[in-house]
């Protein structure tokens, strides 16, 4: 049987709901959503597809009759969400008979799409709308259990891209408090052992000793300038968050140099700044005030390379 690992019971929640058969582990895929991938170009007919799952612009994925994700009930505080549109996957661990929960607004995005919720526990946000309601902590907490397409929603009503003189850069659509999640750096990650190619390299964000994400062609952070006071930082390798308050229709920045490992990079600068450093270098080579004050939003390797360099600094 191909959905070995749960079965139809009671639920706590209503009705009928989705129960362990075993303990499953952390990660563990737990049924996979089997059935046709349509597209729709209207808004959803609820009456037509209530469990339909959102996985592009007008697409959507019609489980088939078998899957049991019909049986699935939202919970506040959820043990499951997507991964790879396709996948339920274990959140955390959940024990032999623990109800399989996901939290919807994870599974949607139409905007006027709402529903009560009754699951009675003390983080219950009562109503359930789409991902773009998803309170900022709450998405980071669940971002990689939700999917790309998901995502791409809820971070297009942060910013939006804007060209002028011929450059594009990327703006703020509303206000931000500082630590807010702006957008994730996607792409492939490569292992790459040369320099990075001087037409797409500048681009590229280092993860790794010779590993670097090339982003997405239509990634913002291929529109992103540097500045040498920017807004943002990097928080788990390759998401935006913003360092300081951004106003609406302030530009969203990052100092390059937080990003940045390769001793013989530079670049000249006028990004205009009244802490301009007019030649901006990689990490080792940037002032230690300066340094300190975009912690903690600075990828972990480059916090590496900064401190070894440190130290080597100390001994000479
Ligand atoms: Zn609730
Ligand atoms: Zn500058």
């Amino acid at each position: 049987m191909i959905f070995d690992k749960v079965f139809v019971g009671p639920s706590r929640i209503s009705g009928k709901g989705l129960l362990a058969r075993r303990d499953l582990g952390k990660d563990e895929i737990i049924f996979r959503l089997q059935g046709p991938v349509i597209r729709y170009n209207f808004s959803p007919d609820y009456r037509l597809g209530p469990h339909w799952i959102n996985v592009g612009e007008n697409t959507w994925i019609i489980p088939t009759a078998q899957v049991p994700w019909r049986y699935i009930n939202h919970s506040c505080t959820p043990n499951s969400g997507l991964c790879d549109r396709r996948q339920v996957v274990a959140m955390r661990r959940i024990r032999k008979n623990e109800e399989v929960t996901i939290d919807y607004s994870c599974t949607e995005s139409f905007a006027s799409w709402k529903m009560k919720c009754c699951c009675g526990l003390k983080d219950c946000r009562r109503v359930i709308r789409s991902v773009q309601f998803l309170p900022d902590e709450l998405f980071r907490k669940y971002h990689d259990y939700i999917p790309s397409f998901l995502r791409k929603v809820y971070e297009q009503q942060k910013f939006y891209v804007f060209s002028s003189n011929q450059k594009k850069g990327v703006f703020a659509k509303h206000f931000l408090p500082s630590g807010t999640y702006i957008f994730t750096v996607e792409g492939p990650v490569i292992h790459y052992p040369y320099r990075p190619h001087s037409l797409t390299g500048p681009l590229w964000l280092a993860v790794n000793e010779k590993s670097w994400i090339v982003p997405l062609k239509n990634n913002p952070w291929c529109f992103m300038h540097h500045s040498c006071s920017g807004n943002t930082g990097l928080i788990r390798r390759n998401r935006i968050v913003a360092l300081k308050d951004i106003a609406k229709d302030e530009e969203i920045t990052i100092d390059d140099s937080i990003t940045e490992a390769d001793l013989s990079w530079r670049e000249k600068c006028s990004c205009g700044s009244h802490q301009c450093r007019k030649i901006v270098r990689s990490i080792q080579f940037l002032p230690e005030h300066i340094y300190q004050s975009y912690l903690p939003y600075i990828p972990t390797y480059l916090q590496k390379v900064h401190a070894s360099f440190q130290k080597h600094v100390d001994r000479v």
